[in-house]
């Protein structure tokens, strides 16, 4: 299943990697896609952030290809940067075998460099995330973010907190203030502007633009 959000900051990043953490089970690959500096390193860090690892504590990435995280709490992480591989052949230099022993959850960046989703040595349904640099607007910049999720995850009991946590950012039709899309109100900021909604269907404030039909009711 396919589901695609604007990030307007990098809070909402971090809101869309907390509600992913919960749904990774150890054996789970995560293939990220996108152009350099579109936010593949900041989504793994927040998704271990959100798994309760210290990514701070652990030596900086840039010159290393694969980082483990260990975790007291969960599952542990493999961070794959494969950027500077040039061939399948040179994850084996990497102990890509023992990332994938179904004990970690393997997060890899440029699987395009190592024959890319399909391509033999990653699993053939991963977690698909695409990253794309989106309009800038007042001075911040947005991305643009496609998951696409095996459809062995949906049945996960956390899937649906992450559908939520992709819906757009929106604003209160009723108070026209920012609503985060896991407001337990969504699409409204509050259970307030919720009533007043309903109110405005019940003293004719909202109407059918057309007569209600036979086909209308009809299942489908
Ligand atoms: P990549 O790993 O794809 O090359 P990085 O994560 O290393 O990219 O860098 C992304 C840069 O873009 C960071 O400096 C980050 O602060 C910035 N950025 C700005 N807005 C966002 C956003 N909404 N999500 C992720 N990164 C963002
Ligand atoms: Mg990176």
């Amino acid at each position: 299943m396919r589901l695609g959000r604007t990030l307007n900051s990098l809070e909402a990043t971090e809101s869309v990697a907390r509600a992913l953490a919960p749904l990774l089970r150890a054996g789970d690959v995560i293939a990220l896609e996108g152009d350099l500096g579109s936010g593949k390193t900041t989504f793994v860090r927040a998704v271990a952030g959100a798994l309760g690892i210290e990514i701070g504590l652990v030596s900086s990435p840039t010159y290393v290809i694969a980082n483990q995280y260990p975790n007291r709490r969960g599952p542990r992480l493999a961070h794959v940067d494969c950027y500077r591989l040039s061939g399948p052949e040179e994850l084996d230099s990497i102990g890509w075998d023992l990332l994938t022993d179904g004990t970690w959850i393997v997060a890899i960046e440029w699987p395009e460099r190592v024959g890319g989703v399909g391509g033999g040595a990653i699993p053939l349904e991963p977690l698909r995330v695409r990253l794309e640099h989106g309009p800038a607007r007042g001075g911040a910049e947005s991305r643009l973010l496609t998951i696409e999720v095996p459809g062995e995850w949906l049945v996960r009991p956390e899937f649906p907190a992450l559908v939520r946590a992709m819906r757009a950012e929106t604003r209160c039709p009723i108070t026209g203030v920012p609503v985060a899309p896991d407001a337990p109100t969504y699409p409204f900021a509050s259970e307030q502007a919720r009533m007043a909604d309903l109110n405005k269907w019940f003293t004719g404030g909202h109407a059918i633009s057309r007569p209600i039909d036979a086909d209308d009711l009809a299942g489908d």
